[in-house]
């Protein structure tokens, strides 16, 4: 049956993955994968023997439409990510717009993705957020971040733990000292921890720390 699935899966702890999901990626014709060897541990685990693509040779419009064609003959494929659901801050959106201008139907199946629990964990309010995932390094920072200081939302970034003080200051210098933040590393795995405190309190916690692992960054919107 022509049907892209998308399938989130674990941020860390193999054991988050839907009963559903690993039906869908014993069932599809092909899994695409962005990492194939990442992806082959997760498959391992669970006794899965579907045949992997590597999603990046895919990547370059031309071989979606090979990807399509393959689909639209009647092929089932599934796009996973290294973690987390396709799509949010990794590859995804350009098949899934394939798909759509072809009529193939996409379906995304839930389950995980690092910004819920980290919003979640936060403690800020979670009744309206944005998610603005990384930052542009260089071109449209500034820009980014003039616009965000009158954010009133909850807002939610990735970031790379050797990034972290940095865009930490920056955040200071945009959205003052005194606003409510959280940051949650490692998420779902061993070492996994929530630090909560002002923008302020969390530099002076993060200064001169190597930091390790994955982070989000939850920042508190501006009071009304
Ligand atoms: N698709 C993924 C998702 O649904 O969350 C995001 C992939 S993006 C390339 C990787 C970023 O997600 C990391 O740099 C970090 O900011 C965040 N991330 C992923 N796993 C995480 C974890 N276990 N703990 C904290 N942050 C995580």
């Amino acid at each position: 049956m022509s049907k892209l699935f998308l399938v989130p899966t674990p941020i860390g702890n193999l054991e988050d993955i839907t009963f559903r999901a690993i039906d869908i990626l014993k069932k599809v014709d092909a899994i695409l994968a962005e990492d194939t060897r990442k992806t082959t541990i997760l498959l391992n685990h669970y006794e899965i023997k579907i045949m992997l693509l590597s999603y990046h040779q895919f990547y370059e419009h031309k071989s979606i439409e090979k990807l399509i064609k393959r689909l639209k003959q009647g092929e089932s494929m599934a796009l996973v990510s290294d973690a987390g659901t396709p799509s949010i801050s990794d590859p995804g959106f350009l098949i899934v717009k394939g798909c759509l201008d072809h009529q193939i139907p996409v379906e995304c199946l839930p389950g995980p993705t690092a910004f819920i629990p980290a919003l979640v964990n936060s403690g800020l309010p979670a009744d309206r957020f944005c998610f603005e995932g990384f930052l542009p390094h260089k071109k449209g920072r500034t820009k980014r971040l003039k616009l965000l200081s009158g954010e009133t939302r909850t807002m939610i970034f990735y970031e790379s733990p050797q990034r972290l003080i940095r865009t930490l200051l920056q955040f200071s210098e945009y959205f003052g000292n005194t606003r409510n933040a959280s940051i949650s590393r490692e998420l779902t795995k061993i070492y996994e921890e929530t630090q909560r405190g002002t923008i302020g309190e969390l530099i002076d916690f993060y200064n001169n720390k190597t930091v390790k692992g994955e982070i989000v960054i939850v920042i508190e919107g501006k009071k009304e």
